[in-house]
């Protein structure tokens, strides 16, 4: 009989990674709640031992098997051979946390001394790790901007004096809130430029906004793709997870650390993991239609003076090119500028009644937040008004709702806010 050609990963996120003969029949993965598990016999805790700590290189077929679950744990392990088919990783590490799996990506790239370039904005918790906690390590950061050409970044890197040091090129596209978008086979030659033989300059890739259905950040060159696994892979606002995906031999150095850091999911984390990846593609599919309707009632919308929307970019931009070579879908999240500054934005906020106000994104329920008084908070007023953040932006996530249930309840939220415009506020332009 002839074989199946090869699954889609939505195909197997109910079934692959897991034997039902290895729990009773069980169709589901049990929830494996133990802290540690027993060796059928010493010698085998030995060669368990042996692999744990790379004394010896495993022999054909042997399989490393379960000690402990700071190193393993059969929920942590389905997830993460589950994970890498949509991503076509050879390898991937969950944490409990988005800030934790980049922090030990960071962490185990560089040394004190060395050079990073990451990509700007980028999320605030990755900004304040490596502008305050790496800085007083020693790691020196150098950031770039969306519209930057390869030259002028490399030319950036060779002006700090330090090129011979860069170790790491950390890009997070589509940028929050405006969705400035990088083009990541630049970032990949940025990378190659500086390589030595002695030193690979590697490219990490937050791929939180985009992935993993949506845009593949391996297949443009980059080294690792990092997941705040809290939104869309969780998708459902019950959970806090991160995970990293790459080559077999980075994500061992990646777990290695892990191990010590202690910062692995726990098994009930996972397995709801497990359930929320099962209906990931569905879930994203609905959002980013949900958006491409809501982006269009917003674009003619007397109240909204501008939407940020990737599927609504112009032809012949680069910023379109780039869209169109690394993105299959507009995606979920809209920004959109409100007339009349903080105060109308606040009374529209404040007045819708479906959609609830709150951070976080990629969620089965929709979201609104207003970047400048929230996530963005912190930011300093000349780079928020770099970045097009003001009084008059929120950003909405958009959920898996009616779409027409959450047109009416902005239809009616802008209904009747004033937007006459406060004194000194700008209208918010493309930027
Ligand atoms: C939320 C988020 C993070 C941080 O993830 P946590 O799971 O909250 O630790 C990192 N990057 C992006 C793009 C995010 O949206």
């Amino acid at each position: 009989m002839k074989s199946l050609p090869p699954l889609h990963p939505e195909s197997l996120m109910m079934s692959h990674g897991y034997s039902p003969q290895s729990a009773q029949g069980a169709i589901k993965a049990p929830l494996y709640l133990a802290s540690t598990f027993s060796f059928t016999k010493a010698e085998e805790g030995k060669a368990y031992f042996e692999l744990a700590y790379g004394l010896r290189e495993p022999e054909a077929r042997e399989e490393m098997g379960m000690i402990y679950s700071r190193i393993d744990n059969p929920n942590l392990s389905i997830l993460e051979s589950r994970l890498c088919l949509w991503d076509q990783a050879e390898a991937a590490a969950v944490f409990e946390s988005g800030m934790a799996a980049i922090s030990t990506v960071l962490l185990e790239l560089l040394t004190p001394g060395d050079l990073l370039l990451f990509s700007s904005p980028t999320y605030g918790g990755t900004d304040h790790f490596i502008n305050h906690f790496l800085r007083k390590i020693g790691v020196e950061a150098i950031s770039f901007y969306p519209g930057q050409t390869r030259e002028e970044v490399i030319g950036m890197v060779e002006a700090s004096g330090k090129s011979d040091r860069l170790r790491l090129v950390y890009v997070e596209t589509p940028a929050n809130p405006t969705s400035g978008l990088f083009d990541l086979e630049m970032c990949r030659e940025i990378a190659d430029h500086f390589t030595t033989a002695e030193h690979p300059v590697r490219v990490a890739v937050d791929n939180t906004y985009m992935g993993p259905l949506w845009s593949q950040p391996l297949t443009f060159g980059a080294d690792l793709v990092i997941y705040s696994a809290t939104k869309y892979l969780g998708g459902h606002s019950d959970l806090i997870a991160g995970a990293v995906l790459g080559s077999a031999a980075l994500i061992k150095r990646v777990k290695t650390l892990r191990t010590f850091l202690g910062s692995m999911a726990s098994p009930h984390t996972c397995w709801l993991l497990l359930r929320s990846l099962e209906t990931l593609k569905i879930r994203m599919e609905q959002q980013a239609r949900n958006a491409a309707s809501i982006a269009a009632f917003l674009q003619s919308h007397p109240a909204v003076s501008k939407v940020f929307y990737l599927g609504n970019l112009e032809p012949g931009t680069r910023a379109y090119d780039i869209f169109q070579r690394q993105y299959s879908s507009g995606g979920a999240m809209i920004s959109f500028a409100v007339r009349g500054g903080e105060a109308a934005a606040f009374a529209f906020m404040n007045r819708l009644e479906l959609i609830k106000i709150a951070v976080s994104l990629g969620s089965t329920e929709s979201l609104i937040q207003h970047p400048d008084t929230m996530t963005h908070a912190g930011v300093c007023p000349e780079v928020k008004e770099a970045l097009g953040i003001n009084g008059s932006l929120v950003r909405l996530s958009v959920g898996v709702e009616n779409s027409l249930d959450l047109i009416r309840d902005m239809e009616r939220a802008l209904a009747g806010i004033s937007t006459a415009q406060p004194a000194g506020q700008k209208d918010l332009v493309a930027v």
